[in-house]
């Protein structure tokens, strides 16, 4: 993949034996990538990409206006996704340790210290969500490690903002996204397995998407459901 700038717009290209040029625009960033031919030259992506310029503005506006939307105050009657299910949060102050928990299986009650700003009850949101994520992870990581034949080194938790999972083949460690909290529980196992069985194949070619059909025959029902709206504020990226 390489980066050309039309009028200054950076626009990622990737060269794929394909017939025809795609083009599109990702949330959350309104990120611009074209998908060309072999054939086709950087000149001819450019002429491409001023003609659809307006389209493209058009869409970097809507992911823009989508961000603001999903800006979070951390305050009572906001929506708030956990394993997949939607919950109203209800803020409860508190002079004791902060906590969270789920009452009712509707309502997603954040005891925080009196005086707790936005910033201080998403932290304490935030703990819970990291805790609970990595309590998920190491039985499935056991039980895919048998499936597939390899073992994962280390594995970690973190932020991304355009990527569901990330593998290191040489440390033989995965990194998967915080967000995946919010999602049914089978979309992280997905990642997972996607993420693991990089190990067996580098690339997102013929060969790694026959040990996905092999592992996990569902697993473009899995990618749909991940990267569905509401909960989506990022695209996976292969
Ligand atoms: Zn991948």
């Amino acid at each position: 993949m390489h980066q050309i700038t039309v009028n200054r717009l950076v626009v990622d290209v990737v060269r794929k034996d394909i017939k025809n040029l795609h083009l599109a625009v990702y949330p959350p960033n309104g990120r611009v990538r074209v998908a060309a031919p072999l054939r086709v030259d950087d000149e001819a992506v450019r002429l491409a990409v001023i003609s659809r310029l307006a389209w493209i503005k058009r869409q970097q506006a809507k992911f823009e206006d989508q961000e603001r939307q999903s800006a979070r105050e951390h305050v009572s009657g906001e929506s708030h996704y956990y394993q997949g299910n939607r919950y109203l949060l209800n803020v409860v102050y508190h002079d004791a340790p902060p906590k969270v928990a789920i009452r009712n299986k509707t309502t997603l009650d954040l005891f925080v210290r009196t005086g707790s700003d936005t910033a201080q009850r998403e932290r304490v949101l935030l703990v819970w969500y990291r805790k609970d994520l990595k309590h998920m992870i190491p039985p499935l990581i056991v039980k895919w490690e048998a499936i597939i034949g390899v073992k994962i080194a280390d594995w970690g938790v973190k932020h991304m903002k355009t990527k569901w999972g990330s593998c290191s083949i040489e440390a033989r460690r995965i990194w998967l996204n915080l967000e995946l909290i919010k999602k049914p529980v089978h979309c992280l196992e997905f990642i997972i397995v996607h993420e693991m069985v990089h190990l067996l194949e580098r690339h997102h070619n013929d060969r790694f998407i026959a040990y996905m059909d092999q592992f996990m025959p569902q697993w473009r029902f899995l990618r749909d459901e991940l990267n569905r709206a509401p909960l989506a504020h990022a695209t996976w990226e292969y």
